[in-house]
């Protein structure tokens, strides 16, 4: 079964349960005791599979996550997410044991620049701000100066003084769209795509459009078609008022009030099961329905029940490292709103 139609047959009710429980209301009461016995807190990410995120006590982007991390009253931390957020955890929490069910679960976006990379491009542009977007290793954060999410990437580079250069990394759709709303000339792009959202082209956007031409649209300011449905709202394609660039966090308070019959997600599919528990009222529909990120979805329900009872994989960052990215993530912490980001 494909991730896609395991993702859709469980929202159908198909899923088969992990070996060794007879139905998803055991697993679930083994996860909750297990985490209950160990002190632990189980965080998951919105593109995990659905029945990640019922279980877990908190589901949300991956900053928010983090924060949560730092604040929970509890000794462990199970992250259901990829690799670079649990490694934001643990550098929020150091003091707490941070695990993650799998961690070979990476990002393609995070892994388009290493710190050899970032200290190179630093050395062309001396006496530029360093501006890395969340999805990032802790060895980056803590060659950068400030992180931030989707949701304040545009207050983050106007705290920079107009006349200072910036790079962006990794994310170069998301640079674009801090480029259109600042308008600043002097901010350079690094040229780092997420194969997921990248994947979500234009073409999709139009075919999506024109076959549901009153739906609304929720795009990420990731994905390939950002630009396309800026540009489609200008010519008068979509309406500017039923078009929305948002980051996860923002869709889901979107959605809450929304009174929409349709509306058509641009982002990983995983995002709609939150949608949808947010509004049932309206029909939310992907406009790529295969674009699922491979990596969210190693984390499954066996490898949680394994990664609780064994206590694995342990997410470790030198300290001398967390204390570096550290900075870059509070800072991004005073700026804007704390949620967002993926
Ligand atoms: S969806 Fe893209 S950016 Fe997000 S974890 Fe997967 S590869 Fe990384």
């Amino acid at each position: 079964m494909t991730i896609i139609e395991s993702v859709n047959a469980h929202d159908a009710g198909y899923e088969p349960v992990p070996p060794g429980f007879a139905d998803w209301t055991s697993w679930q009461r083994e996860v909750h005791d297990l985490a209950r016995r160990k002190d632990a807190v189980v965080l998951a990410h919105n593109y995990q599979l659905p029945q990640i995120q019922d279980v877990a006590d908190h589901v949300g982007d991956s900053l928010a996550l983090s924060r949560l991390a730092a604040s929970v009253d509890a000794s462990m931390i199970v992250f259901a997410g990829v690799h670079f957020m649990a490694e934001t955890a643990k550098i929020l929490s150091p003091d707490k044991k941070v695990i993650i069910p799998d961690a070979r679960a990476g990002c393609s976006l995070a892994d388009t620049i290493t710190a050899d990379q970032l200290r190179d491009w630093k050395a062309e542009h001396p006496g530029a701000a360093v501006v890395a977007y969340v999805n990032t290793t802790a060895e980056v954060k803590a060659e950068s100066d400030i992180c931030c999410t989707s949701s304040n990437a545009v207050e983050v580079v106007e705290s920079i003084p107009a006349d200072r250069e910036v790079l962006f990394l990794p994310d170069m759709f998301l640079a674009a769209h801090v480029k259109r709303q600042t308008g600043r000339t002097n901010l350079h792009s690094w040229l780092g795509e997420c194969h997921v959202h990248a994947g979500i082209s234009p073409q999709d956007l139009e075919a999506a459009v024109h076959a549901d031409p009153d739906a609304e649209l929720y795009v990420h300011p990731e994905c390939g078609c950002s630009t396309s449905a800026l540009w489609m709202t200008s010519v008068g394609d979509i309406p500017a008022d039923r078009t929305h660039i948002l980051s996860t966090g923002a869709m889901l308070d979107q959605a809450r009030h929304s009174s929409a019959g349709k509306v058509l997600v641009a982002t990983e599919i995983g995002m709609l099961h939150q949608l949808r528990r947010a509004n049932p009222r309206v029909d939310f529909q992907p406009v790529n329905p295969k674009a699922s990120c491979r990596f969210m979805k190693m984390i499954t329900p066996e490898k949680l029940i394994n990664s609780l009872r064994k206590e694995t994989d342990e997410v470790q960052v030198p300290a001398e490292v967390a204390a570096r990215a550290r900075q870059a993530v509070e800072r991004m912490v005073a700026i804007g709103r704390p949620g967002g980001g993926e």
